[in-house]
């Protein structure tokens, strides 16, 4: 998606351990009308897989997902980063890595919100090491509902999340792929297509 590449090279900050940093347009001030030509373009992705759900992740999927529900005219779940254990068996729960921040933690989503006459499309904000689109992939395997496939605004392509993702038979449909970044000059090469 050329309008969203064009905006990480002109606003993206290339951090210390390859990380890029968008929080001046994507994950902490927002600039929604991007995010409304981001969720234009997963409905035209999928627009012909019966979505009836999106799922997405706490904190920074939250709005995007929210965003790209209203041309969906979906739902949107958000599964929560917890501190608890999964002991009334209410829940939906798998175990996330955080790249960024360096801990793990338990993901849940209710068992009220996902079951198995969903059609799911995840959706979230960056695709890196894949552990958390491997955990919300878990949840939906458990609840029994029909995973579409995953939309991914930035997926960082010298990480291994695609390939490991991918190659579980999930598609992945990723509106930007840095192919590299350059930590010295800050510049951000993207994969072509
Ligand atoms: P993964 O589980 O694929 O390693 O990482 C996915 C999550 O980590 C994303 O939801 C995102 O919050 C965060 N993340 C991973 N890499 C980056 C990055 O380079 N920049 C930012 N802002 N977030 C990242």
């Amino acid at each position: 998606m050329e309008l969203l590449k064009e905006r990480i090279r002109k606003d993206g900050l290339v951090k210390a351990g390859q990380v890029l940093k968008v929080d001046s347009f994507l994950n902490h001030q927002m600039d929604v009308e991007l995010l409304g030509e981001i969720g234009k373009e997963f409905l035209r992705l999928f627009q012909k897989d019966q979505v009836n759900k999106i799922l997405t992740i706490e904190a920074s999927g939250i709005g995007i997902a929210c965003i790209a529900a209203q041309y969906f005219q979906v739902p949107v779940v958000f599964a929560k980063k917890s501190k608890s254990k999964n002991i009334d068996g209410e829940v939906f729960t798998s175990r996330v890595e955080s790249f960024t921040h360096g801990r793990v933690y338990d993901i849940i989503v209710s068992k009220k919100f996902l079951g198995a006459q969903d059609r799911v499309l995840i959706i979230d904000d960056f695709l890196a090491k894949g552990s958390a689109l491997e955990g919300l992939c878990k949840l939906v395997k458990d609840s029994g509902a029909t995973l579409v496939g995953a939309g991914i605004v930035i997926e960082k392509g010298f990480q291994e999340g695609g390939s490991l993702i991918r190659g579980q038979g999930v598609r992945v449909e990723s509106l930007a792929i840095v192919d590299h970044m350059d930590e010295e000059t800050g510049e951000i090469f993207f994969r072509e297509g």
